[in-house]
């Protein structure tokens, strides 16, 4: 069977991914892909399958897998059993996951191109995360920020998952001995964490993974604000100053509406307030350069009216999530492909896991 079934020019979306790629100023700063043996650098990635995904999600992560696919070797996955840390209930997981997926393809994501499987149906990470855990201390991870966030968001349930939660992501990444691993901002800590570990397990062990780094083809890792100015777009905090994929058209444009603004700038020139800023961010990832320089002229010399602002990045918003949305749709229906898609990555997944493990065992001595 084809993976390649729903492919991007049916809904109009190729011509943005086109115009992304062909971005030369970024081309020109991607690394080769390759390492000096001439082999593939191995990229690693993940996403919760906790909801719906969203603009941040895909701007701070999907976007580089599209682009990375091409040339390099890469893992990416459907993190459930993250999922289980703050979502025990699992009666609505498997309809999540199939989101995920979903969602990953018809944004640009190949399975024929990356692994693309799901975190539990490879066990060789839960045994990797048993030995980490040995090396990891309870003080740094009780001083991790995500950790702090999610104490105060699930007070009635700190467990030790979520305690370790870094573990188990250096499990996924170090898993294929990956080198970049695309993320946004978010997620920077984590990858500073996930260094510690292996250079830890490295140190006492023997050299056996390279240091993970976070990604994104050179540029600042990028952090995607909620359209009301407080903190980053997410799954499930703030749902209504989010922007997601599966959105409809009104409810996107009613979002965008609602962006916080103020009565305009009073002097030319000057400093954008930060919810400002995030409007213009916003309008940078999905309008035109024109649209973009317009409004940005009309701020400079104070005429700018958000009103007409915030409607023309409601119909820009329309009309970058709407394809995606219009895919996503279709290929939920098919669930045998979906499944398909999760073996024949579970699949690759598993050899290199594999290979992994026996260097992990070799070097710890447990092979008697
Ligand atoms: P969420 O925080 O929405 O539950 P995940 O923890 O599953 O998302 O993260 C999946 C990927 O999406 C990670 O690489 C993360 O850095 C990225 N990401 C999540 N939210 C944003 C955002 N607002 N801006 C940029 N990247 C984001």
């Amino acid at each position: 069977m084809s993976f390649s079934k729903f492919p991007l020019w049916e809904t109009g979306g190729f011509s943005y991914l086109r115009r992304l790629m062909n971005s030369k100023e970024e081309i020109a700063k991607v690394p080769a892909g390759k390492n000096e043996a001439g082999s593939k650098q191995i990229v690693m990635s993940g996403i919760r399958p906790t909801g719906f995904l969203h603009l941040g999600n895909y701007f701070g992560a999907i976007r580089n897998y599209v682009r990375m696919q091409e040339d390099f070797e890469c893992y990416f996955m459907v993190a459930d059993l993250h999922s289980l840390t703050t979502h025990p209930d699992t009666k609505e997981l498997k309809s999540n996951v199939h989101r995920v997926l979903a969602e990953n393809i018809a944004c640009g994501l190949d399975p024929d191109k990356a692994a693309f499987y799901c975190q539990s149906h490879i066990y060789e990470t839960s045994e990797l995360y048993l030995y980490l855990n040995m090396l990891a201390y309870i003080g740094e991870l009780e001083k991790t920020v995500t950790f702090k966030d999610k104490v105060r968001q699930h007070p009635e349930n700190i467990n030790a998952g979520l305690l370790t939660y870094p573990v188990l992501q250096t499990a996924d990444i170090i898993l294929h001995r990956a080198k970049f691993v695309p993320v946004g901002k978010d997620q920077e800590q984590h990858l500073e964490m996930a260094r510690n570990f292996a250079n830890r397990f490295n140190h006492r062990y023997g050299e056996v993974f390279p240091e993970p780094v976070a990604f994104n083809y050179n540029q600042e890792l990028v952090k995607v604000p909620s359209l009301d100015g407080s903190g980053k777009m997410s799954k499930s905090e703030n749902q209504l100053a989010t922007l997601f994929l599966a959105d409809e058209d009104d409810m996107i444009r009613k979002k965008v509406m609602k962006a916080k603004t103020d009565g305009g700038p009073t002097e030319a020139n000057s400093v954008k307030p930060d919810y400002i800023e995030n409007i213009f961010g916003l309008m940078k990832l999905v309008s035109t350069e024109d649209v973009l320089q317009k409004f940005d002229a009309d701020y400079n010399n104070c005429t700018i009216r958000y009103g007409d602002m915030k409607k023309q990045l409601g119909e820009d918003m329309v009309n970058f999530i709407a394809p995606i949305r219009n895919r996503v749709n279709s290929i939920l229906q098919d669930e045998k492909y979906l499944k398909d898609v999760m073996e024949k990555g579970a699949e690759k997944a598993r050899v290199s896991a594999q290979k992994t493990m026996k260097l992990v065992r070799e070097a710890m001595g447990l092979t008697y």
